[in-house]
């Protein structure tokens, strides 16, 4: 694949013919290369790539469809479109001509108009088959090669060197932690990253090298004519720039980093391309175990003292120890947030079940949903942990009967950021944080804290808003009753595309009535719990309508 072939090669040994056709196309725009015999002609193919080859059938010296032959055994021209010129009428000639491979053919003299119509098919079909056979060989998502296409080229150019000599050499490129970006901000934001990481490799590489998607969030860089020390230069500028370079909307904070293992063909155990993979795959995984963010060379992993290797089963075991301890922690951590929530939800009746009926419903989307066990955990956590920040709201706030005014309403608004303020400095509630931050956010763009817009929200926040609006819809207020469970999710459903995702408005629908029992149960239990306590709301709760409720986000 050439990024400029020439359009069109003319080969025809009449001057005057020649000279014709190529005004002709030069008139039409087209670019075009000559030649007056076929070995000629097959150099001017070689270098300049022709979409379309113009060709006389009688030449002198190896004949069009000795050409032919010659065009289609070579791979490098696969794709090219051969027209035959002839004045013969001989069908043999024609027949022969189409069976070496010929597209096409034009009996001389032809219609010009004709001619230029077969060409411009010629040409379509050209640019249709190198949109495929580019198609084939391509990551879908970022445009690199993909690693197929990596395999070949990275053989090529390793044959090459052993061929010629000099270096070539290969960097293996994994980002850092990924499965915690998909985690805090869903798939979609982790592919935009994925696609941003791959615009970055391809601006900081000089246009000869390969950049290529290896698979998922790894990346392989083919460096010909380069040095180990040059590539490991290269390494070291693609690390140090990655955080800055990669920004995506949706996930400002994201400091994106990548560990990078760099190898070169001259080194003594790169024997096979395999080797060579293997090479920079090895110093790739110490840079992994090493803590990340680095750059590791091959010639670093064997320069290591046999006593100094690191032991990588030791690091392993004390790292899963140190995660199983901080899981503890957290849980305690939970623990004792959950009885703070309890504490804080007491003082206000209508929300006594709030959280916790909040947390079942999540539990059971996310579950549904295929989310993974991870973001199962930190859905229902941040459910638990949502309404924490209501500890900075006055009591007469949390407990008014009447509508809440505008400034009532501020503050209101003010929750889940009140809650990230507390829970921000655990960083074991990164993922939790995330999710409350942007808990009020609008699927159409017009929430807050950041105004963002569908799947830009993170997943966790956009399933929990529905979740928790279905129990504030389903639960009394102070100042309005409660609704079904039916009209709940009908009001819901009509802020699909608006307020909520309509992928978790249907998914709601599919739940309820999956844990329709369950669910029922558990809104049976708060009502009657309030019931016990409501006596002094009564009057109010009798004349409050439905029509009293406003915007969802006030109904929490
Ligand atoms: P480490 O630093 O050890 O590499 O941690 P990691 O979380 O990046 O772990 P690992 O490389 O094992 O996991 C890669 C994750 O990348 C797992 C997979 O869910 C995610 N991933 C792979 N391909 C894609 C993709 O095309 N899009 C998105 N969004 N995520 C992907
Ligand atoms: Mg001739
Ligand atoms: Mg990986
Ligand atoms: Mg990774």
């Amino acid at each position: 694949m050439r990024a400029n072939p020439a359009d069109v090669c003319i080969i025809e040994d009449d001057t005057a013919q020649r000279a014709l056709l190529f005004r002709r196309l030069i008139e039409q725009q087209f670019s075009v290369v000559e030649a007056e015999d076929a070995e000629s002609g097959l150099r001017q193919i070689r270098q300049h790539h022709p979409r379309v080859v113009l060709c006389d059938l009688l030449l002198p010296g190896m004949s069009g469809t000795g050409l032919c032959r010659e065009v289609r055994s070579d791979p490098a021209l696969d794709g090219t479109y051969i027209i035959v010129l002839t004045m013969c009428e001989i069908v043999d000639a024609k027949h022969e001509a189409l069976n070496a491979g010929a597209d096409d053919y034009l009996l001389k003299p032809y219609d010009p108009s004709e001619l230029l119509a077969r060409l411009r098919n010629g040409l379509r079909i050209s640019h249709l088959q190198e949109r495929l056979r580019r198609a084939a060989l391509t990551d879908a998502l970022t445009g690199l090669w993909n690693h197929a296409q990596f395999r070949e080229l990275l053989d090529r150019e390793f044959s090459r060197t052993r061929r010629y000599g000099g270096a070539a050499s290969l960097l293996m490129l994994d980002l850092d932690l990924f499965k915690s970006v998909n985690d805090s901000f869903g798939h979609e934001v982790g592919n935009r990253v994925i696609e941003a990481t791959a615009r970055h490799l391809r601006q900081m590489v000089r246009e000869t090298d390969i950049v290529a998607r290896y698979g998922g969030e790894e990346f392989a860089v083919v460096c010909p004519a380069t040095s180990l020390e040059d590539a490991s230069q290269l390494a070291e500028r693609i690390r140090v720039t990655l955080p800055d370079q990669v920004r995506v909307r949706g996930c400002e904070q994201l400091r994106l980093t990548a560990s990078i293992g760099v190898a070169a063909t001259t080194d003594p155990q790169a024997q096979t391309v395999t080797d060579l993979i293997n090479l920079a795959d090895s110093a790739l995984y110490v840079g992994k175990h090493g803590g990340r963010n680095r750059v590791v060379r091959c010639d670093e992993l064997k320069e290591t003292p046999a006593a100094e290797v690191v032991d990588c089963n030791e690091v392993d075991r004390l790292r899963k120890q140190i995660h199983s301890l901080s899981m503890q922690a957290k849980e305690l951590c939970l623990q004792s947030i959950w009885a703070l929530v309890q504490a804080l939800e007491a003082r206000d009746p209508f929300t006594a079940w709030h959280s916790r009926n909040t947390m079942a419903y999540a539990q059971d989307m996310a579950v549904a949903a295929g989310l993974s066990k991870n973001m199962q955990e930190a859905i229902a956590n941040a459910a638990m942990l949502h309404d924490l920040g209501k500890i900075g709201v006055p009591d007469q706030i949390l407990q008014s009967v009447a509508p809440l005014t505008e400034a009532q309403t501020t503050i209101i608004r003010q929750v889940p950021q009140l809650t990230c303020r507390i829970i921000e400095p655990l960083r074991v509630f990164e993922t939790e944080t995330v999710i409350v931050r942007h808990l009020r956010e609008r699927f159409d763009g017009s929430g807050y804290p950041n105004g963002l817009a569908g799947r830009a929200i993170p997943i966790g926040s956009r399933l929990l808003a529905v979740a928790e609006t279905f129990d504030a819809l389903t639960s009394a207020r102070a100042h309005r009753p409660s609704r079904s469970m039916r009209a709940a999710l009908r009001v819901i459903q009509a802020e699909a595309g608006r307020q909520f995702d309509p992928e978790y408005t249907t998914l709601l629908a599919q739940v309820l009535a999956d844990h329709h029992e369950s669910w029922r149960e558990r809104i049976e239990q708060a009502r009657v719990a309030l019931s016990a306590v409501q006596g002094e709301f009564q009057p109010v709760l009798d004349t409050h309508s439905a029509a009293a409720a406003r915007r969802t986000h006030d109904w929490n």
